[in-house]
């Protein structure tokens, strides 16, 4: 199965033939945590952020593993626990500590298992840790025991810390970022786990555990300078399904790494799996090489901006319409608060935005208090209501909105209630929890035609697709926030040594392969 009809979206094929030393149907456990938290946002994830998962719902969400499906009839699945956010602010301590307790206690409960599925983001943040994930990995392999074989599926916005690397058998992320193989990589990480355990040595625990080069890459870029659709990450990426056909090769993933945590173990990793020590290593720093090289090459995806030069190109004669404006700064799908008033009192301060000739809308601040008042207040009604800046108070606190409340849209299951105030030309969002406006319904649910906009603002990075159809002029403001993209100004001072551009020096970092196959098991290669 070696024919690849979307190299982007490669999926491995069917399951190689069982061999009489290989397990015929494993115990697999699955739990995990995801969530991307930002840790210059004032937000804190607790207990209402997350979607816990468990049993059947959790064996659900992964279409691969439905009734009939090769994977799921391949072992007998058992779904513990998983938890699923947002990206928000970090994680309250609790709340991680109590998804992390049903995933060890579950484990205890119903294990042993020859092998875990561990579904990860890799850049959940808690306040008062440094190493999450890390953190998390540790326990359960304490609670699986040395022979359980680990994979684990990560977002390419991850990092691989030394103690998740070490707790693990299998690590595999995105190679997609908008991340349209999301679930492809999921299905990979499973496949690779069976094919692990199916193998000549999968009843041996010593024997299954694959070789995993890993090698540490000292740059710290924003997604949105790595879009995968533009070079040079476009090209990187494409290299890696490429590695992975290689005779003794498992897998090969390459994370970007997260940008808005003050974390050292913050910065792109490349890591080669497989059974040949040579190619697995070698494949690894010749990644790692690549991305190095290119470092200095990776561009904002799009033309960047103030929010004042956007919003003048967007007003100019002839400008295209709809122009859409990424509010960046303080993007919740990038771990954002989402309340951010910012940009709609620089929206509300401008004259030419008066005349309600025009059609500007802009989302989306969260505020329950605003949305009560104005729902209080009634469709049609003229109010003046305090709007935004109260989790994250850092850009500006709340705006002073007065305009006519041109709807209330009742019962979104992200947004709660959403209001709409306009405001000359400015139709604000503002809704009563967090919500990213990614999809064209976002806005016509709430009576708006994003077609007929003259300019849409939306606090995203780079557009997701419909957006990005949408979009016949397009700037990435760089306003402030939890996320801003212009990350220097953010003040990171835990990074590692000579990660760049943080810390410019002239020294070439070793690009040496670790590789290892156990814990504590560590060789140079
Ligand atoms: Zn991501």
């Amino acid at each position: 199965m070696t024919s690849r009809p979307d190299h982007d979206k490669v999926w491995k094929g069917p399951l190689g033939a069982l061999h009489p030393a290989g397990l015929a149907r494993p115990r697999i456990g699955i739990g995990g945590i995801s969530i991307e938290s930002s840790t210059f946002s004032p937000h804190v994830s607790g207990d209402e952020a997350f979607t816990i998962r468990t049993g059947a719902d959790l064996l659900a969400y992964y279409p691969f593993l439905a009734e009939g499906e090769e994977l799921r009839e391949a072992a007998d699945w058992v779904p513990l626990t998983h938890g699923r956010s947002l990206p928000g602010g970090a994680v309250d301590p609790q709340t991680y500590a109590r998804m992390k307790s049903a995933i060890v206690d579950g484990i205890r409960a119903h294990g042993p298992f020859d092998g875990f599925f561990f579904d990860i983001h890799g850049a959940m943040s808690v306040v008062g840790m440094d190493d999450a994930e890390g953190d998390l990995a540790e326990a359960v392999r304490d609670a699986l025991g040395p022979d359980t074989l680990v994979s684990t599926s990560m977002d390419l916005h991850g990092n691989v810390s030394d103690a998740l690397f070490d707790a693990v058998d299998l690590l595999t992320c995105y190679r997609m970022a908008p991340h349209e193989d999301w679930l492809n990589t999921k299905q990979r990480a499973v496949h690779n786990l069976l094919e692990r355990l199916r193998g000549p040595a999968g009843s041996d625990p010593d024997a299954r555990r694959p070789l995993k080069a890993w090698v540490r890459v000292p740059v710290l870029l924003p997604g949105e300078k790595t879009s995968t659709r533009l070079e040079p990450a476009r090209g990187l990426y494409a290299a890696v399904p490429d590695v992975e056909e290689l005779e003794g090769v498992t897998d090969a993933a390459v994370w970007v790494g997260y940008a808005w945590a003050d974390e050292p173990r913050c910065h792109a990793t490349v890591i080669v799996t497989g059974d040949d020590r040579d190619v697995v290593a070698r494949e690894a720093e010749r990644l790692a090489r690549g991305y190095w090289d290119a470092r200095a090459d990776f561009a904002f995806v799009g033309p960047t901006a103030t929010l004042d030069e956007a919003l003048d190109a967007a007003l100019a004669a002839g400008a295209p319409r709809p122009y859409v404006i990424s509010d960046s700064g303080d993007n919740p799908t990038a771990g954002g608060a989402g309340d951010v008033s910012w940009s709609l009192g620089r929206l509300l301060e401008r004259a030419d935005l008066v005349d309600p000739a025009r059609t500007v809308i802009a989302a989306s601040v969260f505020d329950p208090d605003a949305v009560k008042a104005a729902r209080t207040a009634g469709a049609g009604a003229t109010v003046t209501v305090e709007v935004g800046g109260r989790v994250d108070a850092g850009p500006r606190g709340p705006v002073a909105v007065t305009g006519e409340v041109f709807s209330i849209t009742e019962g979104d299951p992200v947004a709660g209630t959403q209001i709409v105030i306009r405001s000359g030309a400015v139709h604000a969002i503002v809704t009563e929890r967090r919500k990213p406006f990614h999809h064209l319904d976002d806005f016509r649910m709430l009576g708006l035609d994003p077609h007929a906009a003259d300019i849409l603002i939306v606090k995203i990075g780079y557009l997701e697709p419909e957006l990005y159809d949408l979009a016949r002029g397009w700037a990435l403001a760089l306003t402030p926030g939890g996320v801003d993209q212009d990350l220097l100004r953010l003040g990171h001072s835990r990074l590692r040594p000579g990660t760049y551009p943080f810390d410019v020096t002239d020294e070439e970092p070793d690009l040496t392969a670790l590789v290892t196959r156990r814990r504590g098991a560590e060789a140079r290669s």
